[in-house]
C-alpha cells in the first residue's frame, strides 16, 4: 500500500468513526400526520392499487396496513420538525463526496390496525450508518432511518428506510486515465471534487436478456419492434410475452423511421444533472403504431406540439452511448 493510499484509509477510518455518532440520533421528532386516517386516501390507495379486499371499505374499514407512511408524509410542503442531526450526517457524507443518493430498501412492521379518525404522529431516529461499502453504484455508506409510527398515541407500526450516499462509479471512472480493468474505482484515492467538475453523463440504459435485442439494433442503427410469433401483434417497449395472447414466440421487425407526436411533457423539476431543463420528452407514435417515449431534437422545447412528424435518427450522446431520437420535420420557424 502506497503512503497516500495509507493516509486515504485513516481519513475513512476517521470520517466513519464521525458518523457512527448520529447512530440512535433524532432524524425528526414528534411528527404528527397531515390528516387524521380518512376514508378518501384509503379509497384513493386502494383504486391507485386495485386492491379490492373488503377489510380496506365500509363502515368498519381499517387502512391498508401497507399505507403506513402515507400517513406521514409531509406533501409538497414538507415537515417543519426535521432534525438538525439528519441534516448535519448528510452534511458530512456530502462534505466526504458521496453527493449522491438513492433509496435501496424498505421494511415496515405493522402491530395494529389503522381506522379512520385515528390521529398520526411519528417519531424518526437514524437507526444505523455502515462502513463504507463499494456498490456497483459507487462507494458510499448505508443510512437506516427508523420510523415509529403511532395511532392515537399507541404504536402501530414501524419503517425502516435505507438510503447509500455514494461517489458514483461511473462520473468517478471518467477522471482516472485508464483504471486497471480488475479493480472498482475507488472514491478514496482520488479527491472527489475533480468528478464533481465534470457534468454527469446520461443515465445508461438498463439492458437484460429480455431487450438486448433492441439495443443491439440500436447500435446497428436498426429500431426494432418485437412481433408476436403467434398473433402477429406488434409490441414496444419490449417484453418476453405477447401482451395480447400470452405468447413468448416473437421476432422483430425494423420500424421505417416515420412518426408523429402522440404526446409530450415538458421537464422542468426536478433537475437531474445530466439535463438541462427545459427539456421536451415525446411520446412518439411510430407508422407502425407502437409508441415509444424519446426525444424530440431539432426543435426548441415550447415548439413541439401534439401530431408534429417526426423522423428518426439515432443520437451519439457519448462516447458509448447512442440513443434513438426523433427530428422534427416541420421548419422551426423560430
Ligand atoms: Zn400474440
Amino acid at each position: 500500500m502506497s503512503a497516500d493510499a495509507g493516509e486515504a484509509s485513516a481519513d475513512a477510518e476517521d470520517l466513519y468513526v464521525r458518523l457512527k455518532v448520529y447512530e440512535g440520533r433524532a432524524a425528526a421528532t414528534s411528527g404528527v400526520g397531515k390528516d387524521l386516517v380518512n376514508e378518501p386516501m384509503i379509497r384513493h390507495w386502494c383504486e391507485a392499487m386495485g386492491d379490492t379486499n373488503a377489510a380496506y371499505a365500509g363502515p368498519d374499514a381499517i387502512a391498508p396496513p401497507t399505507m403506513l407512511q402515507a400517513w406521514t408524509m409531509g406533501g409538497l410542503s414538507g415537515h417543519s420538525d426535521r432534525s438538525g442531526a439528519h441534516d448535519e450526517l448528510f452534511a458530512l457524507l456530502d462534505g466526504a463526496g458521496y453527493t449522491s443518493v438513492v433509496a435501496t430498501d424498505c421494511e415496515q412492521e405493522y402491530l395494529r390496525p389503522l381506522r379512520p379518525g385515528n390521529r398520526i404522529t411519528f417519531d424518526a431516529v437514524i437507526e444505523s450508518v455502515s462502513p463504507r461499502k463499494t456498490t456497483r453504484l459507487g462507494t458510499g455508506h448505508f443510512v437506516t432511518t427508523r420510523m415509529d409510527v403511532r395511532a392515537d398515541g399507541e404504536l402501530a407500526g414501524t419503517h425502516r428506510f435505507r438510503i447509500l450516499k455514494y461517489t458514483p462509479a461511473a462520473t468517478y471512472a471518467r477522471t482516472v486515465a485508464h483504471p486497471p480493468a480488475d479493480t472498482h474505482p475507488r472514491a478514496d484515492t482520488h479527491p472527489p471534487a475533480v468528478a464533481a467538475k465534470q457534468k454527469p453523463r446520461r443515465p445508461r440504459p438498463v439492458i437484460n436478456r429480455d431487450n438486448a435485442g433492441f439495443w443491439d439494433g440500436v447500435a446497428r442503427h436498426q429500431l426494432l419492434i418485437q412481433r408476436c410469433g403467434a398473433c402477429g401483434t406488434l409490441r414496444f417497449p419490449w417484453l418476453p410475452g405477447c401482451g395480447g395472447c400470452g405468447s413468448a414466440e416473437w421476432d422483430t421487425v425494423e420500424a421505417g423511421g416515420e412518426g408523429t407526436v402522440h404526446s409530450y411533457v415538458v421537464m422542468h423539476h426536478p433537475p437531474f444533472p445530466a439535463f438541462d431543463p427545459p427539456y421536451a420528452v415525446g411520446l412518439i407514435e411510430l407508422a407502425e403504431g407502437v409508441r415509444m417515449v424519446s426525444n424530440v431534437v431539432g426543435v426548441p422545447y415550447d415548439k413541439v406540439r401534439i401530431g408534429m412528424p417526426v423522423r428518426l435518427e439515432f443520437q451519439r450522446v457519448d462516447e458509448d452511448l447512442e440513443l434513438p431520437v426523433f427530428r422534427s420535420l416541420e421548419e422551426s420557424t423560430g
